[in-house]
């Protein structure tokens, strides 16, 4: 048995403390740039989906204003329709990245919404707004 003395154990002990702090500050650092950068990636993508739905309600705006020909009826309909789909993408695209960014304020973004893991760092990256991890995801799409 070896004899360690007090202060032997208490310096050791001190310096795996400052260790640990350190640790965990520079993974405060990082995931605190990384999420910076999350912000400014959903921010930018709402900015674009705010243009790509104003601009089909003015498109749906400017259709229904003009007469339309009764031979073009059906062409004007299907129009109507892709312009109505374009829209309703957008607003639901809006939606989930708002949530994403709500996450970010509430400080739970990252945090699969099924088990409480981390969500895959590769996983956010491609998908911002994904609210679960990718085994969480796989097991709800095979259901
Ligand atoms: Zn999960």
């Amino acid at each position: 048995m070896v004899l360690v003395r007090a202060e032997c154990i208490q310096e050791l002990w001190f310096r795996s403390v400052r260790a640990g702090e350190y640790r965990r500050e520079v993974k405060i650092l990082l995931s605190t740039k990384k999420l910076q950068q999350f912000k400014e990636t959903l921010e930018a993508r709402i900015l674009e989906s705010e243009r790509v739905l104003a601009n089909a309600e003015q498109e749906t705006r400017a259709n229904s204003a003009r007469e339309s020909d009764p031979g073009d009826q059906a062409a004007a309909e299907y129009e109507r329709q892709t312009l109505a789909h374009k829209a309703d993408v957008a607003r639901q695209t809006i939606r989930r990245l708002s949530d994403a960014l709500k996450r970010i304020r509430a400080g739970n973004f990252g945090e699969c919404a099924q088990c409480g893991s981390e969500i895959e760092l590769k996983r956010l990256e491609a998908v911002p707004w994904a609210r679960y991890c990718l085994k969480c995801q796989e097991a709800r799409e095979q259901h």
